[in-house]
């Protein structure tokens, strides 16, 4: 059966998760209809649920990603303050633990990172859109607890997607085909859209990995005395000489969630005793001291698959008319950079500002617009697999020359980063995807970078705020 015969004014989304709900927002007023096809029912309230595993641990939305959030939907910055979201601003709010030592705590007040729990940040956005829509000329619904098994169309071009009903009666669960002007895949890091473009006769984008082989381990916290609580997050990210880091941030309702990582054969274990043990073998002392003064409110849960793998659909002849893939279903990145969120942000305002230069189902729009998705992507993915380079395995796209000298640089600038305003700066504004890697060589930052001789970070954690 085939629904929306007006598929050409139509659009679908597979996946309901932040890159799906932020494809919505972009779509809105350029069609008639979008339906969302999710596979789970949305929890009642702010919980966790299974479609997103990823959500039990730490998220950081960086400055880069909530500027386009707020860009995309505004108000939506402050409606996830009203919902508990801590604002932390780099690095005054988070204490660093670099390879050279801890990071000042310049006071520069230009990036404000937002940290919350994942169920929450969904959520808000979730309504937001949803209200958006609402006021909207498009008209969107949601199809819950339906699962994409299949794009529809041919070699050339995708009309449609397959989908199946979970639960309810067993009749009501057999296929059927909804088609549309345009289909977004934002089904997220386990999207199948490579397997589906072999049905329909095409072979897969290519793709690059580079993997560190991370782990990630998070538990919740509480503070056991508010009033001692830490004014700060903590990061001690891992290092080649200690390739084990630990995250311990302020969320919402005073919890505070802890990430312990750590690359192959340092994996971090998700026994509740070992655990604990772990975080005092990060070549810190000061996330584990910090755990006497909390207490646990939830069990260990562990996440492996985090390599960072992108998929070229923006390529010459990638990409089916009609078909536009988003989030991590594009590209996927190392969690502990931070940047998974931001990126799906900066391309649904991408595909916004595509589509809006004539149209969401003009010809060679989706081509377009993915183009723009690559742009958006590729900050983020020079920044991570530049760094994760040095635990990548033998099988991973090898570096180029250039990418080489760009890491040779790149760790002179970060050692520089953690002690100088200037390079600092510079290193916060592209980490935080919110200028281009172009200002990394700006002249006064590649002097200072080059030429100034590499001085340690600070002994310990600081405690005093530096005005800049
Ligand atoms: C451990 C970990 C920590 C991270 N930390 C950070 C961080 O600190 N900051 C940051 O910015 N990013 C972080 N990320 C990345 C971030 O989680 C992702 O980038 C982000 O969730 C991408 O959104 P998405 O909508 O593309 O995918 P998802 O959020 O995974 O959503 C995909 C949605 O598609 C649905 N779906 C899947 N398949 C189908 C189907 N066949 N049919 C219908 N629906 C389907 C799922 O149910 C889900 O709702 C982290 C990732 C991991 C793994």
């Amino acid at each position: 059966m085939t629904e929306h015969s007006n598929g050409g004014r139509t659009a679908i989304v597979i996946g309901g998760g932040l890159a799906g709900m932020l494809a919505v927002t972009a779509l809105l007023g350029q069609v008639e209809t979008v339906t969302v096809i999710e596979r789970d029912r949305y929890p009642a309230g702010r919980g966790f649920r299974k479609g997103v595993p990823q959500a039990r641990h730490l998220h950081i939305l960086l400055s880069g990603g909530s500027l386009a959030l707020e860009e995309l939907l505004p108000g939506t910055i402050a409606a996830l303050g009203e919902a508990g979201a801590r604002s932390l601003y780099l690095p005054r709010d988070l204490l660093t633990r670099t390879s050279t030592g801890w990071q000042r705590r310049f006071d520069e007040r230009r990036h404000r990172t937002l940290s919350v729990t994942r169920p929450v940040l969904d959520s808000v956005v979730r309504e937001r859109v949803l209200r958006a829509a609402a006021g909207s000329a498009t008209r969107v619904e949601v199809l819950e607890a339906t699962e994409a098994t299949g794009l529809t169309g041919d070699a050339s071009r995708v009309t449609g997607v397959r989908v199946r009903s979970r639960g309810g009666a067993p009749g009501a669960r057999s296929e059927r085909e909804l088609s549309a002007g345009l289909v977004v895949d934002a089904s997220g890091r386990g999207s199948r859209t490579p397997q589906w473009f072999a049905e329909l006769g095409r072979s897969a984008p290519q793709e690059e990995t580079v993997d560190a082989g991370l782990a990630y381990a998070t538990r919740m916290y509480r503070p056991k005395d508010p009033a001692t609580a830490p004014d700060a997050g903590v990061n001690v990210p891992g290092r080649p000489e200690c390739p084990r880091g630990a995250a311990y941030v302020p969320v919402e309702d005073g919890k505070w969630l802890l990430t312990l990582s750590g690359v192959r054969g340092h994996h971090p274990p998700t026994d509740a005793a070992e655990f604990t043990a772990f975080s005092a073998t990060i070549g810190d002392p000061y996330v584990h001291e910090l755990l006497d003064r909390a207490e646990p409110l939830s069990p260990v849960h562990g996440f492996r698959d985090t390599c960072n793998r992108r998929r070229h659909f923006e390529r010459p002849g990638a990409l089916p008319e009609g078909l536009l893939v988003l989030g991590d279903a594009a590209c996927t990145f190392n969690p502990v950079y931070g940047q998974g969120m931001s990126v799906a942000a900066l391309g649904a305002l991408a595909v916004r500002g595509t589509l809006a230069n004539g149209g969401a189902l003009r010809p060679g729009s989706t081509a377009e617009a993915q183009r723009a998705v690559a742009r958006a992507v590729e900050p983020a993915w020079l920044a991570a697999v530049g760094a994760d380079r040095p635990y990548a395995s033998p099988d991973d796209v090898k570096a180029g020359v250039g990418e080489r000298l760009s890491t040779w640089y790149i760790d002179r600038l970060f050692a520089r980063a953690a002690i100088d305003p200037v390079v600092g700066a510079a290193f916060r504004d592209v980490f935080c995807l919110t200028a281009p890697p172009t200002r990394l060589v700006a002249p006064q930052v590649f002097l200072r970078t080059v030429f100034l001789p590499r001085r340690p970070g600070l002994p310990g954690p600081p405690e005093a705020i530096e005005a800049v």
